[in-house]
């Protein structure tokens, strides 16, 4: 079975292209800046790298790109696009109408369309991608696999916000999560990995990226999740804030003479790591600067890593303990310092590491100690092959 995997975002369409035989990658790339004269075609398979600077139009032509790129390499080895079984589509917000991954029809873009005012930069996006792909493969089933199902287990005591009821309810202002494919995937891994059964175990996943959030998983299902209405809410972020009493943001808005637009995005790209540093919103930078002496770079991480810390024990208290943190993409994976640094002084929920084995970067590594209670795992995501795999399911029923 192959299946296509799309992440059409604003400005920039990812794809993978799986053959869920043996779970192999046949051929991944990325067309980025999307609607600029520049943009940059970039195309991989086995040790193949192509990358072309033209001007893609839209996301109609990037999908037409992707597609004859995809079959006019043999030994990527699609003959024919009737090969592709299905495509799968990354969406991040799906609202409460969908607790798992769905063939698209009419129906359901339509709710893709309706949530796009909680994520105005992807949603639109996404159905772009979508009605491109189902326009080149008009016969081939498109599947939407949602970075809000996972959660959508959630109690009500979880998602509501302590606003006026009926306000809240009328508007479908809740807390809705994200990342739930990357939560749900390394979850699964982490209890894989332990050879236990994750209807057993309670796990805290971390997911530490550009974009950060953490998820409460008490026997395979997620019970709470630190993002919230939009990815906004939680964990200090590469460019957004992250928890924040909303009364400071009314109170910069009246003093500076904020729009909603503005403050928006001061809040999502130019806060977080980005905003308490001054230098950047990459971790690798901000260690640089650090290495330089700056003051503020150390306090940018001090309090990403705090808040994490702040999560963990939260997640703990929800559960009544622990059985696995779980550390990934690109800062869980890779920042092994950072790892360090959140683990230290949780003894007494059990966590205890070996520094040793930790520094270790984008592999699957158990580094607590042997006697520790709560083993602390890195788990490398692999969001498509879990869109891949969602989408490979649902064809076969
Ligand atoms: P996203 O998918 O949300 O864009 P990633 O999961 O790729 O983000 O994570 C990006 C973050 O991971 C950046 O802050 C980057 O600095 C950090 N990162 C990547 N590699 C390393 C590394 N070797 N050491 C520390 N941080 C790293």
């Amino acid at each position: 079975m192959i299946i296509l995997v799309v992440n059409s975002g604003s400005s920039s369409l990812k794809f993978q292209l799986l053959n869920m035989n043996d779970e192999s990658i046949m051929a991944k790339g990325v067309l980025e800046k999307i609607g600029l004269p520049d943009s940059i075609f970039t195309l991989k398979y086995q040790n193949e790298s192509h990358t072309e600077v033209s001007a893609i139009a839209n996301h109609e032509a990037a999908v037409e790109i992707m597609l004859n790129a995809l079959l006019s390499h043999e030994a990527i080895g699609l003959k024919s696009l009737e090969d592709i079984n299905a495509v799968g589509h990354r969406v991040v917000q799906g609202g409460d109408s969908f607790d798992r991954a769905v063939i698209i029809n009419d129906e359901i873009k339509q709710q893709i369309s309706d949530y796009a005012v909680m994520a105005p930069l992807h949603n639109p996006a996404h159905l772009a991608g979508i009605e491109a792909c189902a326009k080149s493969m008009p016969n081939t089933p498109q599947i939407a696999v949602f970075d809000t199902a996972f959660q959508q287990t959630m109690e009500p005591s979880a998602y509501v916000y302590g606003l006026p009821y009926e306000l809240a309810q009328k508007h479908k202002i809740r807390r809705y999560g994200a990342h739930g494919t990357s939560h749900k995937y390394v979850s699964h891994e982490a209890a894989g990995f332990l050879g236990k059964p994750i209807e057993e175990l309670k796990i805290i996943t971390c997911h530490l990226g550009n974009g950060s959030s953490i998820a409460a998983v008490e026997h395979g299902k997620a019970i709470d999740i630190s993002m919230g209405f939009t990815p906004h809410e939680g964990l200090l972020m590469g460019t957004r804030c992250g928890d924040i009493d909303a009364t400071a943001v009314l109170y910069l808005m009246q003093r500076e003479n904020l729009t909603a637009a503005e403050m928006d995005t001061m809040l999502n790209k130019q806060s977080g790591l980005l905003g308490i540093s001054g230098v950047s919103s990459d971790f690798r930078d901000l260690d640089n600067a650090i290495a330089e002496g700056n003051e503020r770079a150390k306090l940018a991480k001090d309090i990403f890593i705090r808040r994490v810390k702040k999560y963990i024990g939260s997640y703990a208290a929800l559960m009544n303990g622990v059985d696995a943190i779980v550390f990934t993409a690109g800062i869980g994976e890779n920042g092994w310092d950072v790892r360090e640094a959140i683990c230290s002084d949780l003894d007494f929920l059990g966590v205890k590491i070996d520094v040793e084995k930790n520094k270790c970067r984008g592999k699957l590594v158990d580094f607590s100690t042997d006697d520790a209670k709560v083993r602390c795992i890195v788990v490398p995501t692999n969001e498509e092959l879990a869109i891949a795999t969602e989408a490979a399911e649902l064809i076969k029923k």
